[in-house]
């Protein structure tokens, strides 16, 4: 007999989503275990649509940090702004253990929270699955639910996702000159082209700015152009309170995220956003799928396979299907040639202005993905 029905690995958004189905559901012991201590810090801007509130429910458990009705683009001293842009600001380490903790409750007793569990191996039996830390410590479960980020261990372990693409990003929060926080005007930016193949991003928060860059080739020293960006939006000079690389599992193409009684959700599945690499509500939403999954699986309303393959499939056309659009026209020459997509389709005026207009919320609207793709033709 299996410890739990259902084993979650991370507690980002992904696994506190799939957690918080399962315990709504009632009836299923869920493991949730994370390598880390909670609440942990996390590489992010950590700015997502407001949107995703409906999605969550409890909205008033959540506070944020800042919210915004505008979004700043530039491009080497072009600016435009969205006016469409309804946002919310968190901190990641803070907002994620939230999430986590309101499964916990949820589930009155059947959610049990295991931390700084850092799974390392995994076998496959026929009824169940078990995971294991180096240590030897051991736990097992009917299903297995992978949400342990960007470079997944699980996914390694199981032969899933392969061919995944991950951009290396880097994440500051700072506090600077209250004149140079004044200038940005209360928005995020997103100051495309501030390294060559890449951009970069100031978000004003409640009480500091969260800002980066990433770079969509890899080839860039982003510590060397994260400093000389800042030093040009922020000339009063910054302090630097914390400081965490991390990579952006892009969105590129369908791959196999689930088999029979593993499903990858998030940045295990790779689903951020291709070209700004926003995945906190792809890894929301796809948790929540994961969940239901789950309980299928636990209920016995089909085979494990079947299931899972469903679960598959509704991913990516749920939520690879509207960035699908963006991979298939426009990724492969984004990632091949990315400073000339940018100069080309985005750095012109028309361009520029389409992008900013079709974003809402760090994510491409389907629905105007048409016509902006004509742009593009
Ligand atoms: C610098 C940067 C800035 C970003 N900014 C934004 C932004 O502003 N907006 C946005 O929407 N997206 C942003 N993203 C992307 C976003 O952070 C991710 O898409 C999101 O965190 C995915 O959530 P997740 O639950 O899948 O994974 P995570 O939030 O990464 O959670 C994974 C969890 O798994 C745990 N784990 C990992 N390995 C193991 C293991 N072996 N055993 C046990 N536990 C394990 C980790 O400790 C972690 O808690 C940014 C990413 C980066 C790198």
């Amino acid at each position: 007999m299996p410890q739990f029905e259902v084993l979650i690995v991370g507690a980002g958004p992904a696994g506190a989503a799939a957690a918080q189905v399962l315990a709504e559901a009632g009836a299923f012991r869920v493991a949730v275990v994370d390598k880390a201590r909670l609440p942990r810090p996390k590489a992010c801007g950590g700015i997502f649509p407001y949107r995703l509130l409906a999605k969550i429910g409890d909205s008033s458990a959540f506070p944020s940090d800042a919210e915004y009705r505008a979004l700043r683009f530039s491009n080497r001293g072009n600016a435009v702004v969205s006016q469409s842009a309804h946002l919310l600001g968190v901190d990641r380490g803070t907002f994620d253990h939230q999430l986590a903790q309101r499964a916990v409750k949820r589930g009155a007793g059947a959610i049990t929270l295991i931390e700084q569990f850092d799974v390392a191996m995994l076998s496959i039996e026929d009824d169940y699955v078990r995971i294991s830390e180096r240590t030897g410590n051991v736990l097992s479960g009917r299903v297995l639910i992978a949400a342990d980020g960007a470079f997944s261990r699980i996914a390694r372990l199981a032969g899933l996702n392969r061919g995944h693409v991950v951009r290396p990003a880097i994440d500051l929060e700072i506090e600077a000159n209250p004149e140079d926080v004044a200038a940005l005007g209360q928005m995020p930016a997103i100051d495309l082209f501030e390294l060559d193949d890449g951009y970069g991003w100031i978000f004003p928060k409640a009480d500091r700015l969260s800002c980066g860059v990433v770079s969509w080739s890899g080839k860039t020293n982003l510590n060397d152009a994260l400093g000389r960006y800042l030093a040009r939006r922020l000339p009063g000079g910054w302090r630097v309170l914390q400081r965490m690389g991390h990579g952006i599992p892009i969105y590129t193409s369908h791959t196999d995220i689930a088999r029979g009684r593993i499903m990858l959700a998030g940045d295990a599945a790779n689903l951020a956003e291709p070209i700004y690499g926003a995945g906190i509500e792809a890894a929301y939403e796809s948790g929540m799928l994961a969940g239901r999954a789950a309980r299928a699986i636990c209920a016995g309303e089909d085979t494990p396979e079947a299931i899972s393959r469903a679960y598959q499939q509704q991913v990516h056309s749920r939520i690879g299907g509207p960035t699908a659009a963006v991979a298939r026209h426009v990724s492969p020459l984004f990632r091949e040639r990315p400073e000339f997509f940018y100069r080309n389709f985005v750095a012109g005026k028309l361009g520029h202005e389409a992008f900013a207009a079709r974003m809402d919320g760090l994510t491409f609207d389907p629905s105007s993905e048409r016509q902006a793709m004509g742009l593009f033709a």
